[in-house]
């Protein structure tokens, strides 16, 4: 993902006038007692580390296609349905290249349907390395994707051991080929404003979803769940499209007991999976993201895109609170 810049904001500030997001009608029936599943941190932990085991899942590589593999495979232990939807798109420079967005579902047939995602690709560049000779290195990618993932698989096992209400559906969706971007010393040489780079899996899933008339009521991307003492703002475009939702996760994330890492304060735009979900298949979705303003790495964790950005920098606490608030988001809200 990439930080977009105040012009692009100021634009999209003009597009969004007089738009508001609806706010979803509440429940006014008492509801029966649920039980929220345990997370358990130190199993999304192994989920994450299995993945970055396999070494930078840049597309084309065989790590990619490894892990592709056990993905659907562990994913096939707990959903009940799991595809691999193969696309084909094209990079910044017009190379074309295939790409496969995995999709798990529960409850296939439940009409509300709620999309829980992350990218599973690692960028190709360490672009932000201190060290100018690494640019061309690929990155693990263990908070810059494969957290996110890790929490997911995490949560499907979740989903299995203590079934969803019937009445609520989920699509994990893991996208291919969010990271795959120009190289920062090179993004001006490529600059096109009819394209985005970036998020190209989802671009592909939500113009054309893996069911045909596919709809959900909201969607939550997790990018960058895995540093320690992160700091979850609500992200600007999340806010645009479903301040409603980011509202209700962060009071989840409160009352849980994290206020200090859910800041209930407005963080910068990223440009993210999320904006296409927003933008094109209408589905409102957050993004909850790591944003430190401070840091000297653009707004992101100070290891973004670099070769820093590997297992021994997850913490499993990290993990574990995001998974937490997701469980109690899922089973006692909807
Ligand atoms: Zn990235």
């Amino acid at each position: 993902m990439r930080r977009v810049f105040l012009y692009i904001l100021l634009v999209f500030l003009v597009a969004c006038e007089g738009k508001k997001p609806a706010e979803p009608k509440t429940e006014t029936q008492p509801r029966a007692k649920v039980i929220v599943p345990d997370f358990n941190a130190d199993s999304a932990f192994t989920f994450v580390k299995a993945q970055t085991d396999f070494g930078p899942r840049v597309p084309l590589s065989s790590a990619h296609e490894q892990c592709c593999e056990w993905m659907v495979e562990k994913l096939s232990e707990y959903a009940d349905t799991v595809m691999v939807q193969q696309f084909r798109t094209r990079l910044y420079n017009n190379q074309g290249i295939d790409g496969k967005n995995i999709i798990a579902s529960f409850n296939p047939k439940a009409t509300k349907r709620i999309v829980l995602c992350s990218h599973w690709d690692s960028r190709p560049f360490a672009d932000h390395d201190p060290d100018e000779a690494n640019w061309n290195h690929p990155i693990d990618g263990a908070n810059d994707g494969a957290s996110g993932v890790g929490v997911l698989i995490e949560s499907a096992r979740c989903f299995h051991n203590q079934p969803l209400p019937e009445k609520v559906g989920v699509d994990i969706v893991l996208f291919d080929l969010e990271d795959y971007g120009p190289r920062q010393d090179q993004a001006e040489q490529y600059y096109d404003d009819r394209r985005n780079y970036w998020a190209l899996g989802s671009q592909y899933w939500s113009a054309q979803p893996h069911v045909a008339g596919y709809k959900a009521n909201f969607g939550i991307l997790l990018d960058m769940v895995g540093a320690s003492e992160p700091n979850f703002m609500k992200e600007y475009y999340s806010q645009g499209y479903a301040a409603w939702l980011s509202n209700k996760v962060w009071h989840v994330a409160q009352d849980l007991g994290y206020r200090q890492y859910f800041v209930n304060e407005l963080g910068d735009p990223i440009s993210d999976d999320h904006l296409p979900m927003n933008e094109i298949a209408g589905i409102p979705t957050i993004d909850i993201i790591d944003l430190r303003p401070e840091s000297s790495n653009l707004s992101f964790p100070e290891n973004w895109h670099t070769l820093n950005d590997n297992i021994e920098n997850i913490d499993v606490n990290t993990l574990g609170m995001v998974g937490n608030v997701l469980m109690h988001f899922i089973y006692e809200n909807q």
